[in-house]
């Protein structure tokens, strides 16, 4: 049996903290969105990372050598680093990385643009492979939680897994779980794809008058939830 402070039970407890959050009344979980526990956890650890490379970690080599070998981070997490707005962390990190850039064109110029076809050779947006490691722990940690009576009460109670979280949860379970949980998500597919298709009715001329409910939001939830992995 793993001890309280074993990486994937501490994983686990946290993942029990957000689903317990998220199926309180709606007024109590209104700060605690209903998206997948697991990418509302993989989004604070990332965002907790790049904090503190900001306060720590700006002039540490090892670092310095990640951001270089990425050629700087993703377009969705460059849009995360331009949010936190922390401009002389930026100015420091991007400052060796604009020199070390031109000083690799002006280095291939001589080639047909060589740097194209190496794309394969560039290492991953630091914040993508950081974001990859937490998300298998955390669905690594689901899954084998899934046995437990109140584990499966707080998932059955939660707002469900994106797709992306909900493959990777089956896919390391127990079949039985993994079986359990499959017609848990299908459940939720099933009706959010009733919502989707409310929708679209709604948009028919014929029916306009009609009030909106719960449906609303549904084409917002389905982003979402339906993530690739
Ligand atoms: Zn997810
Ligand atoms: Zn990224």
């Amino acid at each position: 049996m793993p001890t309280p402070f074993a990486p994937l039970e501490a994983s686990l407890h946290e993942l029990l903290e957000v689903l317990r959050l998220a199926s309180r009344p709606p007024a109590a979980s209104r700060a605690s969105p209903q998206v997948c526990p697991v990418c509302l956890l993989t989004a604070r650890s990332v965002e907790r990372d790049i904090r503190a490379l900001f306060a720590e970690f700006v002039n540490d080599p090892e670092s310095r050598t990640r951001l270089r070998r990425s050629r700087g981070f993703c377009s969705i997490h460059t849009l995360l680093l331009a949010e936190l707005g922390d401009a002389l962390a930026v100015a420091i990190l991007y400052s060796d990385l604009t020199e070390r850039t031109r000083e690799r064109w002006q280095s291939e110029v001589k080639g047909k643009f060589p740097f194209v076809k190496r794309q394969e050779l560039i290492a991953p947006c630091p914040a993508c492979a950081a974001a990859n490691e937490t998300e298998n722990r955390y669905t690594q940690a689901l899954a084998a939680g899934l046995a437990r009576e109140e584990v499966w009460r707080a998932v059955e109670n939660g707002p469900g897994l994106c797709t992306a979280h909900a493959e990777a949860t089956m896919s390391a379970a127990k079949p039985a779980d993994a079986a359990r949980l499959r017609e848990l998500e299908t459940r939720h597919l099933v009706l959010l794809q009733a919502e989707l298709e409310e929708i679209i009715r709604k948009n028919d001329y014929r029916f306009r008058g009609e009030e909106w409910g719960a449906e609303r939001d549904a084409w917002l939830r389905a982003l979402h939830k339906l993530r690739r992995p």
